[in-house]
């Protein structure tokens, strides 16, 4: 059966009429937290219906959603600028493999069922609802549920993303709705009462902290790649030297806080959805800092780094081998897959190989993103300072890698050498799917056997975490005790579970799913008045 927002919010009703009874102990005054103590203040400084951490792409759909309802809602923001990691984003989206769950289920099979149908099920009215907000999108193809935020401009321009404009739009959208942004804020913990309701938030800016009590939150605060502990205890011994390819602020903050208020976590946090970065990652001047990025003029140049000219305009042609030399991925398997491989190989390092002949054909077929980069992607990397090693022979590419990109990694030339002759033997001789690591998919195997030969070295790198707070379909966050947190809510990254090992629904989970938390958040708040 369908779920629709109406269902949402009559579940959300009942929720709210149980917690009504504990609405008198939602003033701050009742709070007895160390967290509250500690901002010096019995006093809140702000007062709010909802407060929502985090204006990424579903941090903004929630509080534009929640003050559409009426909600006085109040949005934090660690950055100087609202939009999140979605602002370097290419700017398609949809659910990937369509809009009708069933069938999507079937090529999603490890998604969370209930999140994945709702997120489904209520594309096409998200869709409906940012139309008449005013929100440009276009169809990547007709009748296709995937579709571009802005447009596309001809390969002659680059690559250029429209998603900033979007999120920007966004923004002012929940401006003018009356809602109150709060830039440069971080929150840093939950206000918690005696009996377990979420009361608000202790947020911090440049002038320390201040409380803001609210009668539900929202976490929108995203993944946790920045946090390097976490990369290696979730997803693997050197994934914390893979790159975190997002806003520098996503440290898994939401889900700490929610943790110490006795959340429960999703499952799938050892899998993610990111592209392989070209390494050593210099040539990014520090966006990935919090100085380098809100220095940034040009959000493409951050779209572009991470996206557009790396290897993923490659597009699985070449060989992929680590630094022992030897094959560990099916290069067929496509990009984000490859990625989550590369993470778990020695210093989550690996290194395409590719031919003259493979460039050729690099250069005779466009990449389609959100603009369709022509010509040679491999000079645009050279000219943006990625390292592209080039020798005349497999043996000189070899000694060079080891001469150019020693860095304390023993990198295997002879193997690499070894490998690649056999992967062109098997190729010649159309038997790559019965190699060791078998070579399959829509692109057939290539021989590597025309000068100049190229390596480019790459680490894993991290776009999304699927592993957050566990939540139910009315986005409440659930307690150990398989509860949920009264006044306690959660949007993906900050959620997690919706998708496991390949990713189908990235922005627009994030989006539905937050549209989806403000409502119900903003439904609970109202009900809790007295
Ligand atoms: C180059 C690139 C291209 C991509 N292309 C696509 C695409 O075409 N289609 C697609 O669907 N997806 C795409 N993605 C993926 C997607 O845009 C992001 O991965 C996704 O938006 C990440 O969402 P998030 O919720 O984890 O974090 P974010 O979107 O970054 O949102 C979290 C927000 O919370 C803020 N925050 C964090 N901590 C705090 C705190 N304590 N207090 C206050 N604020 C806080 C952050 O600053 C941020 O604004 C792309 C990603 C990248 C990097």
């Amino acid at each position: 059966m369908e779920q629709t927002r109406r269902d949402f919010i009559k579940g959300a009703s009942i929720v709210a009429a149980g917690a009504a009874a504990l609405a008198g102990m939602t003033s701050l005054s009742g709070c007895s937290t160390q967290e509250l103590a500690d901002t010096g203040t019995t006093e809140a400084k702000h007062t709010c219906d909802v407060v929502i951490a985090g204006a990424g792409i579903g941090g903004l759909a929630a509080a534009v959603s929640a003050a559409e309802q009426g909600a006085n809602v109040i949005l934090v923001e660690a950055s100087q600028a609202v939009g999140g990691t979605s602002r370097f984003a290419a700017g398609a989206f949809g659910p990937r493999f369509g809009a009708a769950w069933e069938e999507a289920y079937a090529k999603a099979p490890m998604s969370d069922p209930e999140l994945g149908k709702l997120v489904c099920d209520n594309w096409a009215p998200y869709l409906e609802w940012i139309g008449g907000l005013g929100l440009a999108t276009e169809e990547l193809a007709p009748g296709s549920p995937y579709v571009w935020m802005g447009g596309k401009r001809p390969a002659e321009e680059g690559s250029k993303s429209y998603t900033d404009e979007y999120l920007q739009q966004f923004g002012e959208i929940f401006t003018a709705k009356g809602g109150t942004t709060l830039l440069g804020t971080r929150a840093v913990d939950l206000i918690v009462d005696e009996a377990g309701t979420v009361t608000g938030l202790v947020a911090e800016d440049a002038e320390g902290p201040f409380t803001i009590a609210a009668k539900a939150v929202i976490l929108a605060t995203g993944g946790w790649q920045c946090d390097k502990e976490m990369c290696t205890h979730y997803i693997g011994r050197h994934a914390d030297l893979g790159q975190a390819q997002c806003v520098p602020y996503l440290d898994g903050a939401g889900i700490k806080m929610a943790v110490k208020a006795g959340a429960q976590l999703s499952r799938s946090f050892g899998s993610f959805y990111g592209h392989p970065q070209p390494w050593p990652t210099t040539y990014l001047n520090g966006i990935d800092t919090p100085e380098g990025y809100e220095a940034l003029t040009n959000i493409d140049d951050a779209h572009v780094l991470y996206y557009g000219t790396t290897e993923h305009s490659i597009q699985g042609m070449g060989v992929y081998v680590n630094v022992s030399g030897k094959r560990f991925v099916n290069e067929g398997l496509g990009s984000s897959l490859v990625n989550q491989e590369v993470m778990q190989q020695p210093m989550a390092r690996a290194y395409l190989i590719l031919d003259e002949g493979v460039r050729n054909l690099i250069r005779e077929t466009p990449f389609c993103n959100a603009a369709v980069i022509g010509g040679d992607r491999i000079d645009a990397m050279i000219e943006r300072g990625m390292t592209v090693v080039q020798a005349d022979s497999l043996d000189e590419l070899g000694a060079k890698i080891v001469a150019e990109t020693a860095d304390g990694v023993s990198f295997n030339a002879r193997n690499m050498v070894e490998t690649v002759n056999a992967y062109n033997e098997a190729a010649a001789a159309g038997t790559a799917d019965q190699l060791e690591v078998p070579h399959l998919g829509t692109v057939p195997a290539m021989a590597l056997t025309t000068a100049p030969f190229y390596a480019i070295p790459v680490v894993g790198g991290i776009m999304a975490t699927f592993g957050g707070l566990k939540i139910n379909t009315d986005t409440q966050v659930m307690g150990t005790n398989a509860q949920p947190i009264a006044g306690l809510y959660a949007v993906p990254g900050a959620a997690g579970g919706i998708m496991n090992g390949d990713y189908w629904c990235v922005m627009s989970g994030y989006s539905v799913l937050g549209r989806l938390s403000g409502e119900v958040a903003c439904a609970y708040a109202q009900s809790t008045e007295a």
